[in-house]
């Protein structure tokens, strides 16, 4: 294969000029294979899109359906019995590229819980003016507490109402849930909610509960 950079003129200096790469070979005429000019060509390309099927989105009146795995708004999910999947380790908020993700972990008691377990998210923020909407975040979390919906209306005219809340992002509550503080339904402890029950020495795992 030759290489055209070795034709050109060497660059030279003299006195005290700065020297540049030869520009000769820009020079040269371009050589055209085709005997149909330029612009004929040109309306060719135009003429060519006329009978192509339309593509208009006739959006918002006609909600477009995304594919199922589409990357939108995010879920803080719940467990059957309505307690919070998320446990506050802010493994979510160190995944993100973008740094939109800001928890702050609170500690239950059993006066007040939240979630199974120790810990749950006490403050939980989603700044969607720096989501990229990766995804990066939803692989991370441990519990399955943080998943993506199809929702994509997340438009706004100011910058303070794009920062969403824990309460903005959490799962609603359907049939059988119930809004915490209140105890565990599902078990005793947390191994209830995330594993089943050891069946003759088996020690595989399962997600219940999960919602989106
Ligand atoms: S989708 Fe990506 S950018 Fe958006 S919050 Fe999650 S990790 Fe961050
Ligand atoms: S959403 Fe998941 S990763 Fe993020 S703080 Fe909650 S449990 Fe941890």
């Amino acid at each position: 294969m030759s290489d055209n950079r070795s034709d050109r003129t060497p660059a030279k200096r003299s006195g005290g000029e700065v020297a540049r790469p030869s520009t000769d070979h820009l020079a040269k005429p371009a050589v055209r294979d085709s005997l149909i000019p330029a612009a004929v060509q040109g309306f060719g390309v135009t003429f060519a899109q006329i009978f192509r099927k339309v593509t208009t989105e006739q959006y918002p009146f006609e909600p477009k359906v995304t594919k199922p795995r589409y990357h939108g708004r995010h879920v803080l999910n719940r467990h059957p019995d309505g307690l919070e999947k998320c446990v506050g380790c802010e493994l979510c908020a160190w995944a993100c590229p973008a740094d939109a993700i800001y928890v702050e972990g609170g500690d239950n008691t059993e006066e007040a819980r939240y979630s199974p377990g120790e810990r749950y998210g006490a403050v939980y923020q989603i700044n969607y003016l720096r989501c990229i909407f990766c995804g990066l975040c939803i692989e991370a979390c441990p519990t399955r507490s943080l998943t993506m919906s199809n929702d994509f209306e997340l438009a706004d005219d100011n910058r303070q109402d794009l920062i969403y809340t824990k309460e903005q992002l959490m799962a609603p509550l359907l049939p059988g849930m119930e809004q915490p503080p209140h105890p565990m339904r599902l078990g005793d402890d947390e191994k209830d909610y995330y594993l089943r029950v050891p069946e003759a020495g088996s020690a595989s795992e399962a997600v219940v509960g999960e919602q989106a």
